[in-house]
């Protein structure tokens, strides 16, 4: 080894000892007669001292050091006179005697500390420099971690982790694929995974019983900040089990990674319906770390002679605890915010329940006090509150309130990156339907079973059918979702049949799969979780790429090593594809 000690360990108790050291200058700077160097690795920093008195000519040559020269060094450890307790090694220094310079650099396109000059962009095409920066770092340790603490979890219990092939026929889990020419069979193509889906789903068939792998799925779908086209899953399968025996078992997940990686239970994690989670907040992901359920106000506001509610499918009241004494102008902003088009709202009607009792309303010339005071109670708004209304049709409604309930959240300092709430939601619908290719889509996907109960319903009512799928969400991210499967050749078929494919194309594109439900398929059902997302949040981090080393940016670039590129004619000649 060139070194004995890293740059993060060394400590008072080690005063004295002879030591060497590797790593990288961060920075230098003199002092009178003395020069401070910065040393970094992985570990931590130590301070490297050079003594123009006793030394003066390593001192010289200590300050021909540039930044991110990678150096070796000899010394001893002493106790530093002005000490920084914010670092583990800030007590210490290191007396150099010997130094050898092992690479030099140029200078870096941007200063490699906590906090950078270097904007996103020249980061992203510097990442490995990026990464040397212990706050990028943190992320990356923290993501092995959790990976580490998900394989402990799941080894426990008898997964097994098997690897299914990143080659393979398109799944169709919504998403477009990302398809590889293939060579050896001109003019046909692989497509990549975007899950293992049915490869697990085979293990099971298999015997496997109990599946697990954190893989990397890969889906060709406009980029958002959460998003990245390839991205990792802990994707599990287990055979003889029911929906409680997952959400066991995978609440059981997610509480020990946050008791070995938080430090702390995250404590109950209830359960709610899909059509409760959209009636009282709008969303399939709701964050419950605050309150201001959604109250339908249809029944109190409707035939008062206010055309606005009259006409709508749904009036939805909020109460924001404490905003009474909201400004005219916080007021204009927030209407401002649900009026913009992603949002859709037409305007927004507020009541100011006053601290002196009195109700002050956008909508005074149709509503009295009296009114007033019945959407107070019917919201659960006390004095000093103030209640916000949406009203339209039902879901632009209830979407448009989600936001607003959000907005009103983070403004209130009621979303703490802090505080962590998992939430599972139940029984969602099993299909939906698209307006613009007018047929029903797999909400989940295809594999998906109906609740038993709904399923007389499948050809009278599609839409309202149940389906046995669960997800589980954290502060309002949806980090993990699955279900039960059908494993039941018929019953698949029969699914096909209502998404639109004719018995030929169901067999072509998953023929195998139907093949393997004739020779004794468990009852099975599984879960993946978004593995940059769970990191991300554990992180408090908004964004996934800031836990995924080598990420790709909003255009899907590598901006690092430039792809995706043009490749060669020669290339395209031997797999057979011409480019106009
Ligand atoms: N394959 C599904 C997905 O990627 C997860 C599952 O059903 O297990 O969303």
């Amino acid at each position: 080894m060139l070194r004995t000690h890293t740059c993060g360990e060394l400590k008072l108790a080690d005063q004295g000892k002879e030591v060497i050291l590797c790593g990288w200058v961060q920075r230098s700077r003199d002092l009178g007669g003395m020069t401070f160097i910065d040393l970094r690795d992985r570990y931590g920093i130590t301070q490297l001292v050079f003594n123009a008195d006793s030394d003066p000519s390593l001192r010289e040559d200590a300050r021909k050091l540039g930044r991110e020269f990678v150096i070796q060094i000899t010394g001893k450890v002493a106790e530093r006179s002005s000490k920084n307790l914010k670092i583990p090694t800030g007590e210490i220094e290191i007396i150099v005697s010997k130094i050898k310079l092992l690479n030099a650099a140029v200078t870096p396109p941007f200063t490699i500390e906590e906090q950078t000059d270097g904007g996103d962009d020249l980061r992203m095409k510097y990442r490995y420099l990026d990464l040397r920066r212990s706050s990028v770092r943190n992320n990356i340790e923290l993501r092995h971690r959790i990976a580490i603490e998900t394989r402990n979890y799941l080894d426990k219990l008898n997964f097994l982790d098997v690897e299914t092939p990143v080659l393979i026929k398109s799944t169709p889990e919504g998403a477009r694929d990302f398809v590889v020419p293939s060579r050896m069979n001109q003019h046909q193509f692989y497509a990549l995974p975007q899950s293992p889906q049915t490869f697990k789903q085979l293990l099971m068939v298999a015997g496997i019983d109990r599946y697990y792998q954190i893989v990397k799925c890969f889906r060709d779908e406009d980029l958002r900040a959460d998003r990245q086209p390839e991205f990792t899953q802990i994707d599990c399968e287990m055979s003889f089990i029911e929906q409680e025996d997952i959400l066991k078992t995978f609440e059981g997940l997610i509480r020990h990674l946050f008791n070995v990686v938080k430090g702390f239970d995250p404590g109950e994690m209830p359960r709610m319906s899909y059509a409760d989670a959209m009636k009282y907040y709008g969303s399939d992901k709701p964050d419950i770390r605050f309150g201001m359920k959604f109250t339908e106000l249809d029944d109190i506001v409707k035939n008062k002679g206010f055309k606005v509610f009259d006409d709508a499918g749904i009036v939805i009241g909020i109460c924001a605890e404490g905003c009474a004494e909201y400004t005219r102008k916080q007021l204009d902003e927030l209407t401002e915010f649900v009026k913009r088009p992603q949002i859709g709202a037409n305007g927004l009607v507020y009541v100011k329940y006053n601290s002196d009792g009195t109700l002050k309303s956008s909508v005074d010339k149709f509503y009295d006090a009296a009114e007033l005071k019945k959407w107070a109670d019917a919201t659960g708004a006390k004095e000093g509150d103030l209640i916000l209304v949406l009203a339209g049709e039902k879901n632009k409604t209830r979407k448009a309130m989600n936001e607003l309930r959000l907005e009103m959240g983070t403004r209130c300092g009621l979303r703490d990156k802090s505080v962590y709430k998992c939430l599972w939601v139940l029984d969602f619908p099993l299909l939906e339907y698209s307006e613009e290719a007018k047929r029903w889509f797999a909400m989940h996907h295809p594999f998906t079973s109906p609740l038993p109960e709904d399923f007389e319903l499948i050809d009278k009512d599609p839409g309202a059918v149940r389906a046995n799928a669960y997800d589980m969400v954290i502060n309002g991210v949806e980090v993990g979702g699955g279900s039960i499967r059908i494993h039941d050749k018929g019953m698949q078929q029969k699914m096909f049949s209502v998404l639109g494919f004719s018995n030929e194309e169901a067999n072509s594109q998953f023929g195998f799969l139907l093949n393997a439900f004739e020779y004794g398929a468990p009852p099975h059902g599984g879960i993946a979780f978004g593995f940059d997302r769970l990191c991300s949040l554990f992180g408090g981090s908004e964004s996934i790429r800031d836990f995924i080393a080598f990420p790709k940016n909003n255009s899907g670039r590598d901006v690092m090593i430039d792809a995706p590129s043009e490749i060669h004619d020669e290339q395209l000649k031997e797999l057979g594809i011409g480019l106009k």
